[in-house]
């Protein structure tokens, strides 16, 4: 399974290495032909106005917003998840985002925090352990997003589709659970010719 990690800027290595201990393949993603062939994208966190500016620059906005409406399972943490958002609040100037996820979110919702240590968070899913880093929070959830999360009376996870939205890191922490779930998607959405024809005929 060739899993995009979008490369960036961020938590990149922490994510692919998830992924390979999770025995999936991940791909490095820093250019819009590295999207070829996928069969998922993790989008990591770092500061979201950054990615959103590098995501513009390389040409890979655009496609990444195909990939992603078109079904593409993608889970995204923390500035991942900023980018995917319809509303972005308190942006930087100029910030964008893809918007294929009907959530406006509040960036740096809990305060200026570093680092949480591991916080063990209750979710739909099950009891992950994650960390909070100048953590966003979900504001407006769209009728047909699920929350899988809530921490400190704030929504921190959402499921639209094939798309996992987290305003913390389980990467950080080792945690599998959401990564697992990222897999099983594909394995839910897998037909035989399921290979994003949009972008392989445009090559
Ligand atoms: N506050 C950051 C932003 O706005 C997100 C922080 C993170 O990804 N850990 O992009």
């Amino acid at each position: 399974m060739r899993v995009g990690v979008l490369a960036l800027q961020g938590g990149v290595r922490e994510h692919a290495a998830l992924l390979a201990e999770l025995g999936a393949e991940p791909v490095l993603v820093r250019r819009p032909d590295q999207l070829r062939d996928l069969d998922a994208l993790a989008l990591p966190g770092g500061e979201s106005s950054v990615i959103d500016r590098l995501a513009r620059s390389t040409g890979l906005f655009d496609p990444l917003r195909r990939l992603i409406a078109d079904g593409l399972p993608t889970l995204a943490t923390c500035a991942g998840l900023i980018l995917l958002a319809q509303g972005v609040l308190d942006p930087a100037p100029g910030q964008q985002s893809l918007g294929v996820l009907d959530v406006d979110v509040r960036r740096n919702a809990f305060g200026p925090q570093l680092a949480s240590a591991e916080v063990p968070l209750a979710t739909r899913w099950g009891l992950a352990s994650v960390a909070f880093i100048r953590a966003p929070a979900v504001e407006r959830v769209g009728a047909d997003v699920q929350v899988l999360a809530q921490h400190a009376g704030r929504v921190v996870a959402v499921q639209q589709g094939s798309i996992i939205g987290l305003a913390f890191h389980p990467e950080l922490t080792g945690e599998p659970l959401f990564h697992q779930h990222l897999l099983g998607l594909v394995r839910l959405v897998a037909r035989p010719s399921s290979r994003h024809p949009t972008l392989s005929s445009r090559h």
